[in-house]
């Protein structure tokens, strides 16, 4: 599995090269609405996955590249990665573009993790329910997470961040009941700009209709955001980056 892909179009960054620092399907959540399908490795250890030489080794391979923007992804939870730091200091080495990262929060509960999502531009951090019962049924975590902490975790990381903080929020049948309780929650994280998504991608959940979609953004009418119907990205994708796109996580 390559750790390097695309330059793929991305609605939410543009043209966007792929750092995969896990390389597996190792997630610390088994969403309901996943592309990647149900969770294999289902943990909460940060460990390292891929070493750093085969990322920078990949990067090297791929230079030079047309691209907005760098971003950590993965089929699985890339902050679990040990060796985030390391992989990002690459990174910054070799590409001089912004470099984002999407996580599902899970880790923003710990100060390691913080510090080292510091160093990013961009931080991308999901948020799909308003309380455990919600987040348990969609998220379906590892034992032991619970959105309060996550939520705190969150916060103080907006307290000690200078980047752009950008929450994805992701709305399915279970949870749209919720958007209203969902905005006021997604408002106290202070976030930069909101991604109002619905599984558009190959999902075992049905999107919610455009109309649906349309509904929910009233209930985000303070905030900034963006829905995934007005902005997905409609040019032609390459065969290369089908291929990419086939491997990217819905996060
Ligand atoms: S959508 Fe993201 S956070 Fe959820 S199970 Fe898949 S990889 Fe993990």
């Amino acid at each position: 599995m390559r750790t390097v892909y695309g330059p793929v179009p991305s609605w939410r960054l543009g043209r966007s090269l792929g750092v995969d620092p896990i390389c597996q399907n190792a997630c610390s959540f088994d969403c309901i609405y996943c592309q990647i399908g149900p969770t294999i490795k289902k943990t909460y250890k940060r460990d390292v996955f891929v070493d750093t030489k085969r990322i920078k080794r990949d990067l090297k391979e791929i230079m030079p590249i047309d691209a907005d923007i760098v971003t950590f992804s993965s089929c699985g939870e890339p902050t679990l990665a040990k060796n985030l730091d390391e992989i990002l200091e690459v990174v910054r080495d070799i590409v001089d573009l912004p470099v984002a990262i999407l996580t599902n929060s899970s880790t923003l509960p710990i100060s390691k993790v913080r510090r080292i999502l510091r160093n990013f531009d961009k931080v991308i951090a999901k948020v799909d329910a308003p309380n455990d019962k919600i987040f348990n049924e969609i998220n379906r975590p590892i034992k032991g997470i619970h959105l309060g902490n996550i939520i705190s975790g969150i916060k103080k990381f907006r307290k000690i961040y200078d980047g752009e903080l950008e929450i994805q929020t992701m709305f399915v049948e279970k949870n749209k009941q919720y958007s209203k309780e969902l905005a006021e929650l997604i408002k106290s994280l202070d976030p930069d700009l909101v991604y109002i998504n619905t599984p558009l991608r190959p999902s075992l959940v049905e999107p919610l209709s455009e109309k649906e979609i349309k509904r929910i953004t009233k209930d985000f009418e303070d905030l900034k955001f963006r829905s995934v119907y007005e902005y997905r990205y409609r040019g032609d994708v390459s065969p290369l980056d089908k291929e990419a796109l086939r491997r990217r996580p819905a996060q």
